[in-house]
């Protein structure tokens, strides 16, 4: 892979038109169905929302073990800050370690990982997701929610960005399209060049935070029990504080 230097000249050189191009040929309008807010399989139920966004993919959602998987989008810490002042949160109301690399611990998750999680709740569903009485999904801090949630189902085709959780089921150019029932519907070109000014503005974004993290990790001795988020500003507890 080049440099995430290299790969962040070439997020900052991303023509916003070309993307916007890409997105209308994709296509996208959502449909609220929220499966990019929620877990993977419906709470307490036989799994019958399981497929909701699985029409466009070869079945990844049919795996049992990734129906248990609970929502997982990567939340920096300055959106962690703006979400918290939106609605006068805690840090962990907001934002969770980011699960990959934790080991399973006696006492739970313990050990050392790399950036923030959306929070979630009970069912694995992000904290902020409510259903009105249609079963339409709402986002209760839209107007703050973060860069991934902005642009999903798209991403840009970059080293070190990160991903969100739809497998990459179309791409057109450097965009990527996820899972999402709502691709391939037509785009107004006003939608497609907002969406575009977001994605370049989110690889930007996430490279730079790529290279705030490697350029701010120290090693750390986590004890037994205790669990460490490297993220661009150094190591934290799982509250936010600085650790150490
Ligand atoms: S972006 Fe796609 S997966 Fe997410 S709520 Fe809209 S239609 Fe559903
Ligand atoms: S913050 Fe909003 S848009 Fe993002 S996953 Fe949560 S409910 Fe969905």
């Amino acid at each position: 892979m080049d440099s995430l230097e290299t790969e962040l000249e070439r997020a900052r050189a991303l023509d916003e038109s070309e993307l916007a191009d890409a997105i209308e040929t994709i296509g996208f309008e959502c449909t609220r169905c929220g499966a990019c807010c929620k877990a993977e399989s419906a709470c307490g139920e036989d799994g019958a929302s399981t497929d909701e966004a699985g029409g466009t993919t070869d079945g990844a959602s049919e795996n049992d073990e990734a129906d248990t998987e609970p929502h997982t989008a990567t939340v920096f810490p300055d959106e962690i800050r703006q979400l918290q002042a939106a609605g006068e949160y805690d840090f962990r109301d907001v934002a969770r370690p980011m699960p990959y690399g934790l080991a399973d611990g006696p006492d739970g998750p313990e050990g050392e990982t790399f950036e923030w999680a959306l929070q979630t709740d009970d069912c694995g569903d992000c904290t902020f997701y409510a259903e009105d009485d249609d079963g339409m999904g709402a986002c209760t801090v839209h107007g703050d929610r973060p860069l991934i949630c902005r642009t999903y189902p798209f991403s840009v085709a970059l080293g070190g960005t990160s991903q969100p959780m739809g497998e990459t089921v179309d791409e057109e150019g450097m965009v990527q399209a996820h899972e999402c029932e709502g691709l391939g519907r037509d785009i107004s070109r006003t939608d497609a060049e907002d969406l575009a000014a977001a994605l370049k503005e989110r690889a930007v974004r996430e490279l730079e935070e790529a290279i705030g993290v490697r350029d701010n990790y120290r090693p750390v001795d986590a004890s037994p029990g205790q669990v460490v988020v490297h993220d661009s500003e150094g190591a934290k507890r799982p509250d936010g504080s600085p650790y150490e």
